[in-house]
């Protein structure tokens, strides 16, 4: 929508919202349960008013209400407010939220004060959740031994039942696992005989200077 045509949806929403304050909303006019669906329409008119708020680049500047508040010339939003929902474009780019990293030195008492970020988000079938939290304290098996969790920036993203983790510290990469199967071990490559490897199906990249570079695990 252009912001001729978001100008003239929201004046003809103002309209709206002013018909069913002045008509039912306003005195003795309705009865209570009457009362009750006016009221809720205009609370209903509230949210699209949000929505099409979405859609506002706030192009015109803002002007000061009588009690001293900056809204928008052309939605009326508030200047700086947060907003409750995401606008996102059926084409193209998507972006949501900022890049966030832990912004304390401090140790949180609780994991729940601690959180900066915990949110996930469901992409045409692949799970991406997003965890950044400053340090915190945690007494997960007894309050005497309560011991710091640090502060991470932690990213998962699920796949097919594979997922991909990567923290501040480790990326690992997790494939489906048949629980029957039994004790799960581990180790560098150094460790494992050649004749256990070629069960693996990895290629790692490196230059040169040997530097790791990635893997990739074929399927
Ligand atoms: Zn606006």
């Amino acid at each position: 929508m252009d912001g001729i045509q978001l100008k003239k949806e929201l004046r003809s929403l103002y309209k709206s919202l002013d018909f069913v304050s002045e008509n039912f909303l306003s005195g003795r006019k309705a009865n209570k349960k009457d009362g009750q669906i006016y009221f809720n329409i205009y609370q209903q008119l509230g949210l699209a008013w949000e929505f099409l708020g979405l859609q506002c680049k706030h192009g015109e500047g803002y002007r000061t209400t009588r009690d001293r508040k900056e809204v928008c010339k052309i939605c009326g939003k508030v200047k700086g407010a947060g907003e409750s929902y995401y606008l996102l474009p059926k084409e193209g780019h998507k972006k949501i939220g900022l890049r966030r990293m832990p912004n304390s030195k401090k140790v949180f008492p609780t994991k729940a004060k601690a959180q900066i970020v915990n949110d996930t988000l469901d992409f045409h079938g692949a799970s991406l959740t997003m965890n950044v939290s400053n340090a915190y304290r945690s007494s997960l098996f007894n309050r005497k031994h309560d011991f710091a969790i640090a502060a991470d920036r932690i990213v998962t993203l699920k796949e097919r039942g594979i997922e991909c983790w990567i923290d501040q510290h480790l990326i690992m990469v997790r494939m489906k696992r048949d629980r029957k199967r039994g004790a799960i071990f581990g180790g560098f490559p150094w460790e494992i005989s050649r004749k256990q490897l070629k069960h693996f199906p990895v290629i790692f990249e490196y230059d040169k200077g040997n530097r790791f570079l990635g893997l990739t695990i074929l399927k």
